[in-house]
């Protein structure tokens, strides 16, 4: 079993202190953070260059959250946030990692560095390999790295002991060229990150509304009546979401946050880009907080179904020419326990009535959520759930209306549209076979749960990701880092180092790649990408900087190389013509895909393009009945052993995903240090501990493994009582592998049972 050091390195925690949570977000702060890690990382000069040009209509799209972009009409000079800043700033660094650096350190060296650290340390700058047994990564030709990969994929006895991981950066044209080169090479073996975080809202929508993908535009946000924050923390993880909101709230919308944390982006907006935001006391945004107990969602939107049927709030004629199952689910809500909705969710009905009269109040309701709402076992009935109050109320279709599933990473769903999925529909898979002349592969493949019990089994042994940190992405960190370990090749295509390059197969690749900011020269000429936002537009980036090393390829040039290297003159794709024209790719793209008619010229035009979404579009439901469904689901329940917790896993406010910009979770007052975890008063007091103890976090789980982290401080924090919140990745190793979402196999991160001991040696 791996210790913390190796699976988190050794953090200096002596730094760390703990102060008042903030009552609002950004403001001039922000704006003052964001330019100093810029000018940090990339000095004054590359600073202007790169700002000036995020999230421009010729500009390039920012790497970090797929927050859409406003029309090209009106954005602003400065059309980023201070994550976005943060996330240029640690790509377009000009620190660099050369194969001097892998010469000094060891990969045992690194391993006792913090993630953090490794983060600070640069850009890749040349393709590394480390042989089995070597301590020390060293340099390796473009050539050699490439036939090194195709060598090991050739010597399988099937493309499925192969699995190739997408994380959500990888632009279309990277993600449609990799899911065709794997399926080319015969396997579906395609996890990607949204396996870790909205599969629970594909796999809801899909089934209630036969698209799972959300159905608002910004424009709906803008002119809805009322807002639902569900299970999310704009503030930090799509900043720009902020203004959004305060345009709707100027508007008149009001706005429902549920959060078991009173998060200071849920409770108001300094925002620094008008004078009421830089001077005034900025726009207040929740105008109901919900503090519900984690995993209490569930009851919490039944009880408000409940109390719409009960007051006949709802859009009959929708229903009855929309929907179908609506008699089931009402009878199903109407029997709603209060006695257990009260005890689950930690609210009162009081506060649950009034959410619901917000609702039933609404003309045009939008429901947001991320993974407070995603990363539970009962997940997928939670999000059909309010699936479920959108279709009573008929919000869905209609102007200021509708579902929105806020995705966390730039590209996130336009790699699922391009076909990185582990179980692709026959439909793309017929089409594909009709463009490329090939057949390929039918049955599923595995999901990122799956890939790595089949890395544990030994029934795969070679690992590709395409971007990442799969180690810190993936739950059960020691149990993964075992399933990596007992691979004959892992290959890391990555712009950044990270602990994934240390925890590695018997033979280990980095192949460096470039990154959002930096121009992409190939024989055809200068390239652009097309990504896909949250709410589904597709747009170009294009990006200017030269590349931080004359030894980087593009994503699309490294995936077509890996396709000649290992499929040879059996190749029935022309991948050199891929390599050297990205608008073949995109060709491709339009013939496969439906929505992508006219790809080239539309994706070329200000501000992209909408993909179709029959729902939002038409109130058409492509379900198998042309009728979107309710749905009745059981009200489980998590069953918490007494003197346990329950632990949410989550960002701090200088983070993204796995990637740590730094140490100050501002907003939470916790600064100098990311060993904490938050405990409400009461539940310390029954535990005999204070704020400030250093206890050990051990997960509660029946396959016998000790799941244990060690030396957190205690935070005493406003969470509801019987919760408790601690960052991620380094407290990844308590969620166990096994713990996943019904029907869409999403680890529970959200809800990890956990009790807390005394750290050894502690008081
Ligand atoms: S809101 Fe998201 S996409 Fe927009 S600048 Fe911030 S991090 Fe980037």
């Amino acid at each position: 079993m791996e210790t913390d050091e190796t699976l988190l390195g050794s953090p200096d925690e002596s730094g760390l202190s703990v102060e008042q949570p903030h009552d609002h977000a950004a403001g001039v702060t922000a704006v003052k953070v964001a330019m100093q890690r810029a000018l940090k990382e990339m000095g004054p000069v590359r600073t202007a260059r790169t700002l000036v040009r995020l999230n421009q209509v010729d500009g390039f799209d920012c790497m970090s959250c797929a927050w859409p972009d406003p029309d090209p009409e009106h954005r602003h000079r400065a059309e980023f946030c201070e994550n976005g800043a943060k996330a240029v700033a640690e790509e377009a660094t000009k620190a660099r990692v050369t194969p001097e650096f892998f010469a000094e350190h060891s990969v045992s060296d690194l391993l006792r560095q913090t993630d953090h650290w490794l983060g600070k340390q640069g850009r890749l700058t040349h393709p590394m390999v480390k042989w089995p047994g070597a301590d020390h990564y060293e340099p390796i030709s473009w050539d050699d790295g490439l036939r090194v990969v195709a060598e090991h994929l050739q010597q399988l006895g099937s493309p499925d002991e192969a699995v190739f991981y997408t994380s959500g950066r990888a632009s279309n044209e990277a993600a449609f060229a990799y899911q065709l080169f794997v399926r080319e090479l015969g396997t579906n073996n395609l996890p990607d990150c949204s396996n870790m975080c909205h599969e629970s809202s594909g796999v809801a929508l899909i089934d209630t509304i036969g698209i799972g993908k959300g159905s608002v535009s910004l424009e709906d946000l803008y002119r809805a009546d009322l807002i639902v924050l569900a299970g999310q923390n704009p503030g930090t993880n799509h900043p720009r979401m902020l203004s959004a909101l305060e345009t709707a709230k100027k508007r008149g919308a009001r706005i429902i946050s549920i959060n078991p944390l009173r998060e200071a982006g849920l409770v108001n907006f300094h925002n620094p880009q008008n004078a009421h935001g830089v001077l005034g006391r900025g726009t207040d945004l929740t105008d109901l907080h919900l503090q519900v107990r984690l995993n209490g969602d569930l009851a919490l939107f039944q009880a408000i179904g409940a109390l719409l049927v009960e007051w006949d709030a709802l859009d009959h004629d929708f229903v009855a020419r929309c929907t179908e199952g609506f008699e089931a689910w009402r009878d199903h809500v109407a029997g709603v326990d209060w006695q257990r909705v009260v005890e689950v969710t930690g609210l009162s009905r009081d506060q649950i009535t009034q959410a619901a009269r917000m609702i039933a109040d609404s003309d045009a309701t939008v429901y947001c959520w991320a993974m407070g709402l995603t990363q539970h076992r009962n997940a997928v009935a939670t999000i059909k759930e309010v699936v479920n109050l959108a279709l009573a109320r008929g919000d869905i279709g209609k102007p200021g209306a509708g579902l929105c599933p806020v995705r966390g990473h730039s590209n996130v769903q336009g790699d699922r549209t391009m076909g990185i999925w582990e179980k692709p529909p026959a439909a793309f898979l017929d089409a594909l076979a009709a463009e490329y002349g090939f057949e390929p592969p039918r049955h599923h493949g595995y999901d990122t749960v799956e890939s790595i019990y089949a890395m544990l089994e030994g029934k795969a042994s070679v690992f590709v990701a395409l971007g990442g940190n799969f180690l810190h992405a993936a739950p059960d960190t020691a149990l993964t880092a075992e399933a990596l370990q007992r691979t004959a090749l892992t290959v890391q295509i990555s712009t950044k180092l990270n602990r994934s390059h240390l925890i590695t197969g018997r033979t280990a690749l980095i192949l460096p790649t470039l990154g959002r900011t930096e121009r992409d020269d190939r024989a055809s000429g200068p390239q652009f990408i097309t990504v896909e936002d949250s709410m589904s537009v597709v747009h170009a980036s294009r990006g200017r900087l030269d590349p931080a090393s004359e030894h980087l390829r593009s994503e699309v040039a490294i995936v077509t190389g890996l396709a000649e290297a290992t499929l040879g003159r059996d190749a029935v794709v022309d991948w050199g013509a891929l390599g050297a024209d990205y608008s073949l790719i995109r060709a491709g793209i339009e013939r496969v895909v439906p929505g992508f008619e006219d790809y080239e010229r539309r994706v070329s035009r200000r501000g992209g393009f909408v993909l179709p979404h029959p729902p939002r579009d038409s109130r058409t439901f492509t379900t198998g009945t042309g009728k979107a469904h309710f749905t009745a689901s059981p009200l489980e329940i998590l069953e918490v052993p007494a003197g346990h917790l329950v632990l949410q896993t989550l960002r701090s406010h200088d983070q993204f995903n796995t990637t740590v910009y730094g140490l100050s979770d501002r907003y939470r007052g916790i600064e100098g240090g990311r060993l904490v975890v938050m405990v409400n008063r009461r539940d310390l007091q029954a535990m005999g501990l204070r704020a400030d103890d250093l206890v050990d976090i051990v997960a509660c789980w029946d396959d016998g493994r000790d799941r244990r982290v060690q030396g957190f401080r205690v935070v005493e924090y406003d969470t509801p009582v019987g919760t408790a919140a601690a960052y991620y990745p380094e407290t990844n190793p308590l969620v166990p592998l096994g713990s996943a979402a019904e029907g869409s196999n999403t680890p529970t991160s959200k809800s990890v049972i956990v009790r807390l001991e005394p750290a050894a040696g502690a008081r």
